[in-house]
């Protein structure tokens, strides 16, 4: 009966009724009606408050509710909404002399998408159109967005419901998962058999064939998996090894994410290609971006750019860009993202001590995940990457718990992740770990049977 529900019951069923959701089914969702947001904190129509620990999905960096951003937008709406990608803006300008600025070595001209998956899409074209090689190098355990070209090039098990129509020519290769190495080794004494893997890999698919080889600046989605130290420098050697190009999949890792601009930087290599979004706008809108060397971009002097979008370099996207960009700096966001994360991985290892559940716990900066194991010793998972929903019933309670306590939180599988926006303080790192605390008393249950 319609007369009984709430205002905020009314929008929830607008949207149950007339909307789709991403990556579910329709039927069961609880959704949160979100009224605003400020902050790490996100307020629904019926005024409970969430501490947003993911960072809307890992992209709100600055945090929510910056109105330098709503001004800056304003500002350019009120000048010109939209040109054509062929016309161009201040803003366009602006963005790409800052890209260029803040992204490693001679990486220096970019073109801009609408969001991640169009800018890998794009980053991959580039590297095939530059290399006139067609074949693609990437992990398993990624995710690079839901177009074709871009979830063929993941390994993420999202994808494997549209496998039946692949994109082709894209090879996959193991992830350097060192809590559970697949060749059985330890960081400290292996032989980074996680990069031999991938010369073997090189030599069967023939280098000639090989455009690219793709992997996130840092591990995001799939868990957070950390590169061994040298990881991406042997790869990167491989690279040139082989005259194979280095897209970095920066579109979690980057803008202060990791503390630094890019993750690459962190990793000491300079890719060829990066592609990137989320944090470029903070999620205030949407945009991407493919960054490209000096020498890809000359090669494009005399060759035709076979690449464009309507809404390419969008000048309010661009102008919400270059306010978030300044606002990175101003509020020196990524030295509290570097110095938050070294705070947060203090007392997730003090959380160690009281809650058996947590496997493993793997961060870099803001961006990090909480493992957890039924049992220690065994490692064995929780819930199994890629579990049916039959066995996430004790990850769907510590889920719930999360939601309860006033927790926003990106939980898959047995991770849980923790990446809140890069202004958070150490009284909201606490209050959000006590949050995570309380819950995991329900997976310690499930350790202790
Ligand atoms: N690449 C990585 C590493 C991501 O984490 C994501 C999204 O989560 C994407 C690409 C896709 O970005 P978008 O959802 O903006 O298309």
């Amino acid at each position: 009966d319609i007369m009984s529900l709430t205002a905020t019951q009314q929008i929830i069923q607008d949207n149950l009724d007339y909307t789709l959701f991403s990556w579910s089914k329709q039927k069961g969702i609880a959704p949160i009606a979100i009224k605003h947001a400020e902050g790490v904190y996100l307020y629904d129509h019926d005024g409970k408050r969430y501490l947003d620990f993911s960072s809307g999905l890992i992209n709100v960096n600055i945090g929510h509710g910056h109105q330098r951003v709503t001004q800056a937008v304003v500002k350019q709406m009120q000048e010109v909404s939209y040109v054509t990608p062929s016309c161009v803006t201040q803003a366009r300008g602006e963005l790409g002399k800052k890209l260029a600025a803040i992204a490693p070595g001679n990486l220096t001209k970019t073109l801009f998408t609408t969001g991640g998956a169009e800018a890998i899409e794009n980053a991959i074209k580039l590297a095939r159109l530059y290399t006139g090689r067609a074949k693609i190098i990437a992990r398993y355990r990624a995710f690079h967005g839901a177009s074709y070209g871009a979830m063929t090039a993941g390994g993420d098990p999202r994808k494997l419901p549209h496998d039946m129509q692949q994109a082709p020519n894209m090879i996959h290769v193991e992830d350097p998962y060192c809590y559970r190495c697949p060749w059985g080794k330890e960081i400290t004494t292996c032989s980074r058999e996680c990069v031999s893997h991938i010369e073997r890999v090189i030599e069967f698919e023939g280098p000639e064939h090989i455009a690219a080889i793709i992997m996130e600046g840092e591990s995001g989605t799939s868990g957070c998996i950390k590169y061994p130290p040298d990881y991406l420098q042997k790869v990167r050697a491989l690279c040139d090894k082989y005259n194979i190009l280095l897209i970095a999949d920066e579109v979690m890792s980057g803008f202060g994410r990791t503390g630094k601009w890019f993750a690459s930087e962190l990793h000491g290599i300079v890719p060829d290609i990066i592609a990137t979004a989320k944090g470029i706008t903070a999620g205030y809108l949407p945009l991407g971006a493919v960054i490209v060397s000096d020498k890809i971009a000359a090669a494009f002097d005399e060759q035709v750019l076979w690449l464009g979008l309507t809404y390419s370099a969008h000048p309010v996207c661009c102008a919400a860009g270059v306010e978030v960009l300044q606002i990175y700096e101003d509020e020196q966001l990524l030295e509290n993202a570097a110095l938050m994360g070294a705070y947060m991985e203090q007392q997730v290892t003090m959380m160690e001590l009281e809650h058996p559940s947590i496997g493993d716990f793997r961060n870099t900066g803001l961006l990090g995940c909480i493992e957890l194991v039924k049992n220690r010793t065994t490692k064995e998972p929780l819930a199994r990457y890629n579990a049916p929903a039959s066995e996430m019933a004790v990850m769907n309670k510590v889920a719930a718990k999360l939601k309860q306590l006033g927790m926003y939180a990106f939980v898959r599988w047995n991770y849980v992740f923790i990446a809140p926006p890069l202004c958070i303080t150490r009284e909201q790192i606490d209050e959000g770990l006590a949050m995570i605390s309380e819950a995991l008393a329900i997976a310690d249950e499930a350790y202790q049977a």
